[in-house]
């Protein structure tokens, strides 16, 4: 076997063993043209990459002076390299002297000492990556075994920088999408995951350090607004200004993410004190509290920071972010444009709260809810006239919940429509069903969030028929309150349920805003006294000046008058003497069980005498 192809046998497999998965585009470069000089008759070696589809400016040389003739030739744009770039086959100039196509690189090759070049193109189909250039310091050709040997290198080069490349290419656009997947596309800003992984190893850096980590949760006040006026562009406009005007207040260590929307988050590491903190968010309220000046003009904002110092109930940092958010809308709560430190009492009674609404959502279809019954009297013979019917919820822990703490969690999540038509349904059912002596008047309170939901009238209609109950002995008790929201939309309403024949009730008369005007201007036939002003007859004269007033003016109007929470005999005295038609109160009954007023009804009436006696 020739001495070269021995040799290019031995270049060849050097190659397959050391061109692993990873070799870099330099280092296929290297290892070639260190091969190349070794196993052919010439005194350097080059490589120059600049064909497409590979990254151009990549040089490789087994010398200086080699180094020196690619270069020169990049730099003069002229040179056999060039040539067979461009045409793909090699070019062979055994003796530079008598080649005149190169005029200027070929002197300045001839000063460095260079007498012949072989050019050989690092093909990759129709085109070309490169080439591999030999040069000598002495003219002749090469022999064709050695004008072989070089094409085959200069092949089997080209497929290893081919799939280099590939894998470059690949790892490239891997790290792009990494980074696509770890930002926020709006701002640039990192991005959830992100933050996350930071706030991890914040975390165990703490620890380790004794230093503390916080997380400042911030979001902007009535963002919705500035979209929904100035549209979405603008929106994100204000976002990327918000974004660049919070990078300016950190510290080089900290880190800025957007999270959704106008959701930013903080982390801030290597705290000594809590103070640090502190002053930090309140830089930002301060600084995102001044104007934006944005292509349409000015825009207004403020911002709620809530604030989470890691401690060792964060073992998690979804624990930690979590925390800063539900102090941010502590902050909220308290009006907005504001920093503030996690209150935990505070979170304790919101998560109680949370906690009970989820129950309260079952309480029905687990059968939990309950009404008990308070009898209402006639002021002079105390005969039963009807019942109050007043829910309670028995929850499974907790035991009895009032209606005091349910009725606004049943507002604020909802439920409050299905519990008031169940509360309507049994009570309808009871004023039927347990009145030996003919059905009982009914009365069932109605909050003013209830009234006011869509298609309550059609709902106590449907309810009405479903029960089979007269509506006139129904009564719907409602408060003040229902006028305060949208008296007009109130109105109409209580006229719809006027018109279905059931009674209205003005429910703890004398609490609230207590306007006079509203008995003469919404359709009510019973005003209830409430029990504070009962309480406080005989204490004071004022108190009685009041109550007796309007007893008079409910009279004028032609209302009937019950007085509330009437527990002792003078109380019972005075709201006679004052004209109250009706009273109810512990000193007649306390709230009953169905079946405790099933069995006292069945009792008077038995004796003749539905009246309640009095235990004075
Ligand atoms: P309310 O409609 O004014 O009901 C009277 C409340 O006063 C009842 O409290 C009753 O137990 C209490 N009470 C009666 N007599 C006396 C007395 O002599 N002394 C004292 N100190 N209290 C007396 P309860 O059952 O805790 O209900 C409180 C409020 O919850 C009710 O006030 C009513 O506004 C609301 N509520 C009760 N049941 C329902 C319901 O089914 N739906 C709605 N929306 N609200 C309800
Ligand atoms: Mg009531
Ligand atoms: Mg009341």
């Amino acid at each position: 076997m020739p001495r070269e192809v021995r040799l290019l046998s031995d270049v060849l497999s050097d190659f397959a063993r050391t061109m692993g998965t990873d070799f870099p585009i330099q280092g296929i470069l290297d290892q070639l043209v260190q091969g190349i000089v070794e196993v052919l008759p010439v005194t350097a070696a080059g490589v120059r990459l600049t064909g497409p589809g590979i990254d151009p400016g990549y040089v490789a040389a087994s010398d200086r002076s080699a180094l020196h003739f690619e270069k020169l030739q990049s730099e003069l744009d002229e040179g056999p390299s060039l040539v067979a770039q461009e045409t793909g086959t090699a070019v062979v100039v055994p003796d530079l002297r008598a080649q005149h196509d190169f005029s200027t690189f070929g002197p300045l090759a001839l000063d460095a000492g260079v007498v012949a070049v072989f050019t050989f193109p690092l093909r990759n189909g129709d085109a070309q990556l490169g080439t591999l250039d030999l040069y000598r310091d002495a003219p002749g050709l090469l022999d064709l075994a050695a004008m072989t040997a070089a094409q085959t290198l200069a092949d089997v080069a080209a497929a290893y920088l081919l799939n280099a490349q590939a894998r470059a290419d690949l790892q490239d656009s891997s790290d792009r999408s990494r980074a696509s997947l770890l930002h926020d596309p709006l701002t640039g800003l990192p991005n959830r995951i992100l933050l996350l992984e930071r706030l991890e190893h914040a975390l165990l850096r703490g620890r380790r350090s004794g230093t503390m980590a916080a997380v400042l949760f911030a979001n902007l006040d009535e963002f919705t607004l500035v979209n929904d006026t100035h549209g979405h562009r603008v929106g994100d406009e204000l976002l990327v200004a918000v974004a660049e005007r919070l990078g300016r207040q950190l510290r080089p260590a900290d880190t800025l993410a957007r999270l959704s929307g106008d959701e930013f988050a903080i982390l801030c590491e290597d705290l000594v004190q809590t103070a640090e903190v502190d002053a930090i968010a309140a830089r930002i309220c301060a600084a995102l509290g001044e104007p934006f000046v944005l292509s349409m003009g000015q825009v207004d904002t403020t911002a709620s920071i809530g604030i989470a110092v890691a401690d060792e109930s964060h073992h998690l940092p979804e624990d930690l972010l979590h925390s800063a958010e539900l102090a941010m809308h502590q902050a909220k709560r308290k009006g907005g444009a504001r920093h503030q430190i996690i209150d935990m009492g505070e979170q304790r009674l919101v998560d109680e709260r949370v906690s009970l609404q989820r129950d309260l959502r079952q309480a029905c279809a687990r059968d939990e809810l309950l009404l008990e019954y308070q009898p209402i009297v006639g002021t002079v013979d105390r005969r039963i006239i009807g019942v109050e019917a007043l829910v309670r919820w028995l929850h499974p822990s907790r035991g009895l919940v009032s209606p005091a703490t349910l009725v606004p969690l049943a507002e604020q999540s909802g439920t409050i429509t299905a519990i008031g038509r169940w509360v309507l349904e049994q009570a309808c059912q009871a004023g039927s069903t347990s009145a030996p002596a003919g059905a009982l008047p009914v009365s069932a309170n109605v909050s003013a969030y209830q009234l006011m939901s869509p298609n309550f009238a059609a709902t106590v209609e449907d309810v009405l028929l479903s029960t089979d109950t007269d509506p006139g002995l129904v009564t719907l008790e409602v408060t003040e309150s229902v006028f305060l929201q949208d008296s007009q939309r109130a109105l109409v309403v209580l006229r719809d349920l006027k018109r279905l024949g059931v009674t209205l009730a003005l429910d703890d008369f004398g609490t609230g805003y207590s306007s006079l005007s509203y008995l003469k201007r919404f359709p009510v036939d019973v005003v209830k006294i409430d029990r504070g002003f009962v309480a406080d007859l005989g204490k004071d004269h004022a108190t009685r000046a009041i109550v007796s007033s309007v007893v008079d003016l409910a009279h004028a109007l032609g209302l009937t008058v019950v007085a509330e929470g009437v527990e002792t005999v003078q109380q019972h005295e005075e709201v006679e003497e004052l004209g109250c038609e009706a009273c109810q109160g512990y000193y007649f009954a306390r709230p009953m069980s169905a079946e405790a007023l099933d069995a006292l009804m069945t009792h008077r009436v038995a004796d003749g005498n539905p009246r309640l006696p009095v235990d004075a």
